[in-house]
């Protein structure tokens, strides 16, 4: 059985070929202006976190329906870094943890998504921007390699490379890389306008994302180790700010303030990435301000069982729950505490516990609540690992993690074709589609032509980068 930290950043997994193809972009950026490309390697190292995946969730949802894009169903994509950046495409919205830890209040996080949202509103201007995103790549890599080579490599890795971008990438091109730049500038100021609009029509304040801008324009945020990614996809010239701050201070929701209830789970979050992520002196300088909060209390119960006494930690995980008996994270925290100290049953009682308490319905708790029944062992136990598995990555399709628990809990009952095509979904979601088909076709082996899991087996087998199945 597990015994190590498992709620959170204790896998790190790709989300294969869309992170990938992000992280392409960024890397780019990162190479023009820093000249190192060790930041952004060939996956974007995601952590999975049901309580922060849920509260950015709850922070983008208004915004994102003010700005007439999704309802619903905001993929929220957590990444592993320290730096600050966040960007949003399609439905998808990345943000990483250095970002979500960094922010004080909500509110300057809801402002970079707004100014994300406005990027992407208008399918228009997302396709324009597609366009410019794949030029401005083409042209910086152009400039640094030599257009030859990266004309040849685009024109096997990029179909979908317009006219206009090959063009500017057989250039090299600075002068198309300045009149991108001028389209850039542009552009800021509108998702500065649109990301106001949205505010406004939220009720919410643009002070956080001035702050959060004016930050980055200042000259201090230069002279750390890192540059932070999201400094160099937005520039931040000082009359952008200055334009900024007038619509800010115009907007009659310049004073609204984040609901406590919002804060306190803001400030739960950054205790939890602190404690987690940054070790024991970032949770005590959080917690420093005001010792007795709940979020210093969930501090200090989660180090405890990082790096302390389980136990001890127990207990105080038990006094959280008693002021807060509806919080699905604390029962999430307890059920951690108990696998480590090897008491599977009960951890499985508190996962089910937390999933039935969790209004976003993440899949990660059931994932928990089936590797605990797995734990306990029993052929029983074990059937209802299988259930809770299946329903986990039904309601997280991407988790390659649990598909592996998937395959080894039908490994264990002996259903060997499911657990070779839970190996191959595995592979699949984590981008390794050579071992992903080998499982696949293994699993056909043994299933009937035609039926369900061999059709799905096929749609694996018949992956190509341009049909992804769904
Ligand atoms: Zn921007």
């Amino acid at each position: 059985m597990l015994s190590r930290p498992r709620s959170i950043f204790g896998e790190s997994t790709s989300l294969g070929r869309t992170a990938r193809g992000f992280a392409t972009l960024l890397l780019a950026a990162a190479v023009a202006l820093s000249g190192s490309v060790s930041a952004f390697a060939q996956n974007v190292p995601v952590v999975r976190d049901a309580e922060i995946e849920a509260l950015v969730r709850d922070y983008a949802r208004p915004i994102f329906k003010a700005a007439g894009l999704a309802n619903d169903g905001i993929d929220i994509v957590l990444v592993n870094d320290q730096s600050f950046n966040a960007f949003v495409t399609g439905r998808r919205l990345f943000i990483n943890t250095g970002a979500l830890v960094t922010a004080e209040t909500p509110n300057e996080i809801i402002g970079v998504i707004a100014h994300e949202a406005g990027h992407i509103a208008g399918g228009h201007q997302q396709k324009l921007r597609d366009q410019l995103d794949r030029a401005k790549t083409m042209a910086i890599i152009a400039t640094l390699l030599g257009a030859g080579a990266i004309v040849a490599g685009a024109t096997t890795n990029s179909k979908g490379l317009a006219g206009a971008g090959m063009g500017v990438a057989a250039g090299g091109g600075e002068m198309a890389q300045r009149s991108i730049l001028a389209y850039q500038r542009t552009e800021e100021i509108t998702a500065d306008r649109s990301a106001i609009t949205y505010l406004n029509a939220t009720g919410q304040s643009g002070m956080g994302m001035l702050k959060t801008f004016a930050r980055f324009q200042s000259a201090l945020s230069l002279s750390g180790t890192q540059v932070d990614p999201y400094r160099i996809s937005h520039p931040m010239p000082q009359e952008r700010i200055a334009n900024l701050e007038v619509l800010v201070k115009q907007s009659p929701f310049v004073n609204a303030i984040d609901p406590p209830a919002l804060q306190q789970r803001h400030d739960m979050m950054r205790v939890k990435i602190a404690a987690y992520m940054q070790g024991q002196a970032a949770v005590a300088r959080l917690m420093r301000k005001n010792p007795t909060s709940l979020a210093s209390r969930y501090g200090d119960a989660q180090q405890t069982y990082l790096y302390g006494n389980p136990t001890a930690a127990l207990t105080k995980t038990a006094a959280l729950i008693k002021e807060q008996p509806k919080n699905p994270y604390f029962q999430e925290l307890r059920g951690d505490i108990l696998m480590k100290i090897n008491k599977p049953q009960d951890a499985a009682d508190a996962y089910a516990k937390a999933a039935s308490l969790d209004p976003a319905r993440s899949g990660l708790l059931l994932v928990s609540l089936g590797q605990a029944l797995m734990a306990v062992g029993t052929p029983d136990s074990l059937k209802k690992a299988v259930v809770q598995l299946n329903n986990g990555v039904g309601r997280d399709k991407e988790n390659a993690e649990a598909y592996r628990f998937l395959a080894q809990a039908y490994g264990e009952e002996g259903d060997i074709p499911a657990a070779d095509l839970a190996t191959a979904e595995g592979h699949y979601y984590a981008g390794d589609y050579k071992n992903a088909k080998i499982f696949a076709m293994r699993a056909q082996q043994k299933l009937k032509r035609g039926e369900p899991r061999w059709v799905r087996a096929q749609d694996i087998i018949n992956y190509t980068p341009s049909n992804k199945p769904k």
